[in-house]
């Protein structure tokens, strides 16, 4: 049975919108995105917490063939951020692609067919001979497994499901964790609630954002010249590669970049017990580093109380800490992150031999390049397994796996072949060598992070810098694969 479809792609966020625009371009306009949600943006219409703004420059964070002069401000807002997504889908007319409302339950292979074949929710099925997941890596939002949250009496939400119809005017407001999420939020809500108890597991080294709005005439230079935006697109991107040498052990570059944050720590705060609480003791990088103007400065404010002893639970009234005091809350706000290391479960994806990727990955996700898997033909994926960045934007790493991903359907339609599927031992070795590059990395130091599993095998982060992925990823190299 032919499909069709030119291929199935999973996610509507910026993995899925560039894939739809390129692969229409590329002479693929059968293509279908399934997207659970009723509107593009991905963790960009999902996380809508006060203050929610990428910490990355939005000159970067934006897609090079769809150059934006009007940001607003250096970092932009996350409403900017998704209305700019939907507008560029309007844009370069792929709109009609997405169906909304509709979550992809199973994918299952058929190697004579040469198809997958995707559920979704309710039991419609569809068939392509191409998946795509643009699920990334920070979808499903995780509560750390403590105890009692059933049983806590106000109301509580995880920063990925922000409740603005509870206004915070006046509460005692806990706030557990201390992460990327939690130090945008805590400035905002700490000018209107009445207390805010930050309960942090682990300091974080923090830098300056130095964010400052566009000025009219700095919009107007940039709609007038494109050329200009592009090439501080390009100078930002290469300043910002070139701090990957601050991910390594041991550099020169490591040090520096430690003392900037540690000298912008001893700046700010100025209670020498408050400092001491805010040190890490780790690597710097090994954690991602925050970057923000008024994190430190609102953990000074009155209204704001750092708790550093662990929450061993929570009770019907707030917060229990592990020296048996009770924190008393009016709202919980679990900033604690996401189960980032199973990457496309729950999804359940089958593919040669009946084999799943759960199956596949139970020591850890792994990918060749971040996009491919050895025995799941024709499935490629977007921020897949070791594509997440510390240092750089991830709409670079997004754009050469979308166009790996064209090249490779180029070739599958020039040989008239079927699938293409990684070889084993390709895979393998990258994941070898991968894996030992790692080793010389911040993420390899002694923390605790969202990079690495439970057993400590780093599953989400690249090993080099972004330059370099880039260049791998210009073509597939066909020796990798089996191609029939
Ligand atoms: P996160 O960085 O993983 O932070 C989770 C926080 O919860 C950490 O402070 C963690 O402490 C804490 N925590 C976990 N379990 C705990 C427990 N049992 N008790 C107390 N604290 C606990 O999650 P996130 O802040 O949501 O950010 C995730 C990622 O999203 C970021 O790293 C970033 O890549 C992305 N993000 C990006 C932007 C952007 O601007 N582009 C903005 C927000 C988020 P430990 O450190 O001790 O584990």
């Amino acid at each position: 049975m032919a499909s069709q479809l030119d291929a199935i792609v999973m996610g509507a966020g910026f993995g899925g919108l560039t894939a739809a625009i390129k692969l229409k371009e590329a002479g693929f306009g059968r293509v279908v995105v399934l997207e659970k949600a009723d509107r593009i943006g991905g963790t960009w219409r999902e996380n809508t917490y006060p203050g929610a703004c990428c910490d990355v420059p939005s000159r970067l964070y934006s897609l090079s063939f769809a150059l934006n002069p009007d940001w607003s401000r250096a970092f932009s807002p996350q409403a900017e951020i998704r209305d700019y997504m939907e507008r560029v889908a309007k844009q370069f007319g792929v709109m009609d692609l997405f169906r909304f409302n509709t979550e992809v339950e199973k994918a299952v292979w058929d190697d004579a067919a040469g198809l997958w074949t995707v559920t979704v929710k309710g039991g419609e099925s569809l068939s392509a001979p191409v998946l795509v997941s643009g699920l990334g890596q920070l979808n499903k939002p995780g509560y750390a497994g403590i105890p009692g949250r059933e049983t806590f009496k106000g109301d509580s939400w995880h920063s990925a499901g922000w409740r603005h119809d509870v206004d915070l005017t006046g509460k005692t407001v806990g706030c557990i964790g201390a992460g990327a999420s939690a130090i945008q939020y805590i400035p905002e809500i700490a000018r209107t609630a009445g207390k805010v108890v930050v309960f942090q597991r682990t300091p974080n080294y923090v830098v300056p954002r130095l964010d400052k709005p566009f000025s009219d005439f700095e919009k107007r230079l940039y709609r007038t010249f494109p050329a200009l935006d592009r090439l501080n697109r390009w100078f930002i991107w290469q300043m910002m590669d070139l701090r990957f040498n601050a991910f390594k052990q041991g550099t020169k570059s490591a040090e520096a970049f430690k003392g900037l944050a540690l000298k912008y720590l001893d700046e700010v705060v100025t209670d020498p017990v408050l400092k001491a609480r805010l040190t890490p003791d780790y690597p710097i990088g090994c954690k991602r580093v925050l970057i923000s103007d008024d994190y430190y400065q609102a953990l000074m404010r009155p209204n704001v109380e750092l708790v550093t002893e662990a929450v061993s639970a929570v009770s019907a009234n707030g917060v229990q800490t592990a020296d048996g005091v009770e924190h008393g809350c009016d709202v919980l706000v679990y900033g604690t992150g996401f189960v980032t290391t199973d990457f496309i479960s729950p999804v359940e994806i089958v593919g040669a031999g009946g084999k799943t990727l759960n199956a596949a990955w139970k020591d850890g996700a792994e990918a060749y390049l971040g996009v491919t898997v050895s025995g799941f033909p024709n499935l490629f994926m977007l921020y897949g397994p070791n594509t997440n960045l510390g240092h750089n934007s991830i709409i670079v790493m997004i754009e050469s796996q979308v166009g790996y991903l064209v090249e490779a359907m180029k070739e599958l339609k020039r040989r008239g072949a079927k699938a293409m599927s990684v070889k084993d031992e390709a895979f393998k070795k990258f994941n070898v060598e991968l894996q030992h590059d790692l080793t010389k990395t911040a993420w390899a130091g002694s923390c605790s992070s969202w990079y690495k599993t439970a057993s400590g095998k780093i599953t989400n982060n690249w090993g080099g810098d972004t330059a370099t992925y880039r260049r791998l990823m210009r073509t597939p190299r066909l020796a990798d694969y089996e191609v029939a």
